[in-house]
């Protein structure tokens, strides 16, 4: 990774209830209180937001969602709006993870509207993209990813660009203990670059780009090496938060 800071994000996915959380939390900032040189992001369930609020109010670890509206607010029964998660002290969301893509039928364009409410409000978005195995082995997941970023950063102005953050996630790699050898990370999340660069010429420089998929303890700092691989989103092994410190001591 070049001159940017990482970014290691956990992405709890649906588990763990406020009670977990507080444990959880508790344990985890007494193991990574000394990491100075890592942006620290947990993404947890909306309901456990507000004890986590509390809880890691003053320390060096982010907040953020897994998902939100692309509305203010109104009649939009079971979702939650990007004020409602300011209001919880998150700084941070994840918009257009490939499991409410492919479960939850998300479309470019609903994620291209999420990203533009995010920045709209000063959340930090982590956009997801990412190819599953079909597309990879016909040779398409370049042309799928780049068409992923394209769509659903239409329309951001260089100023607003400059303040997201790209994931990518092989579909197949996650959950699967399959992680995409770093030389296609790296070569997945330069061309990601790439097509930053034709929208907004050297800044895309400043972007961080995060591999997520199978991340452990163990890959994360041969991952770390690759240029163009800036941090993590890390689902599985940030669920137990001895695992997941020790994973960020190791991307550092
Ligand atoms: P995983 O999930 O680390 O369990 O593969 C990553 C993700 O889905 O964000």
């Amino acid at each position: 990774m070049a001159d940017r800071r990482p970014v290691i994000a956990g992405n709890w996915k649906m588990f763990k209830t406020v009670h977990e959380a507080e444990d959880y939390a508790v344990k985890f900032l007494d193991e990574v209180k000394d990491v100075t040189d890592i942006d620290i992001v947990l993404c947890a369930p909306f309901t456990a937001l507000s004890a986590l609020k509390n809880e890691l109010e003053e320390s060096i670890v982010h907040l953020g969602a897994q998902n939100m509206a692309w509305a203010d607010q109104g009649a939009y029964t079971g979702e939650i709006s990007a004020q409602m998660l300011l209001d919880v002290a998150c700084t941070y969301v994840i918009l257009g993870h490939s499991e409410r893509r492919e479960m939850f039928g998300e479309t470019d364009e609903e994620i291209a509207r999420k990203v533009q409410q995010a920045l709209r409000a000063g959340l930090t978005p982590i956009l997801c993209c990412g190819e599953n195995l079909s597309l990879r082995e016909e040779g398409k997941a370049v042309e799928r990813v780049q068409g992923q970023v394209t769509r659903a950063l239409a329309g951001l102005s260089a100023d607003e660009l400059s303040r997201i953050i790209i994931a990518y996630e092989p579909i197949w790699a996650i959950g699967t203990g399959k992680t995409a050898s770093s030389k296609d990370a790296q070569e997945m999340c330069a061309s990601i670059r790439a097509t930053l660069t034709e929208r907004m010429g050297m800044a895309a420089e400043k972007v961080p780009i995060l591999y997520g998929g199978s991340v452990k303890a163990e890959n994360i700092a041969e991952l770390m090496t690759e240029p163009d691989v800036d941090g993590a989103l890390v689902g599985g092994a940030s669920l137990d938060p001895l695992q997941f410190a020790k994973l960020i001591k190791n991307a550092g």
